[in-house]
């Protein structure tokens, strides 16, 4: 099977809807907002908003542990349980989304710290 993903949320999809299939999400166009086309997860772009979508994990669970008091394992769990309604392999991103974690976390500390 082909592997594509919407551009805008990172979802896997088909190559012209959502695997729930909820049409791609909107981006404006010549004539207004038409659905985003979809992406191969094994292009150069797909790549790109497979990234972006795992740091924004990381960045959430993060905000979770800074903001709520919640543990770093469970925030960790939550936003990977979050990822498999994605479609994506929670054991092929866990270790990209535990490094944008503990990066983001680290910033934020720090930034929080003085
Ligand atoms: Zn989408």
């Amino acid at each position: 099977m082909t592997a594509y993903v919407c551009p805008e949320c990172g979802e896997s999809a088909t190559d012209d809807a959502h695997l729930d299939g909820s049409p791609l999400c909107p981006v404006v166009g010549a004539a207004g907002y038409e659905p985003a086309r979809a992406v191969l997860v094994d292009s150069p772009e797909g790549q790109l908003v497979q990234d972006q979508l795992l740091d924004a994990f990381g960045v959430d669970a993060a905000l979770d542990v800074i903001r709520n008091g919640t543990s770093e394992q469970d925030a960790l769990d939550g936003v990977l349980g979050s990822a498999g309604s994605y479609g994506l392999d929670l054991d092929g991103i866990a270790p990209a989304v535990g490094a944008s974690f503990r990066e983001h976390l680290t910033s934020y500390r720090g930034r929080t710290a003085h």
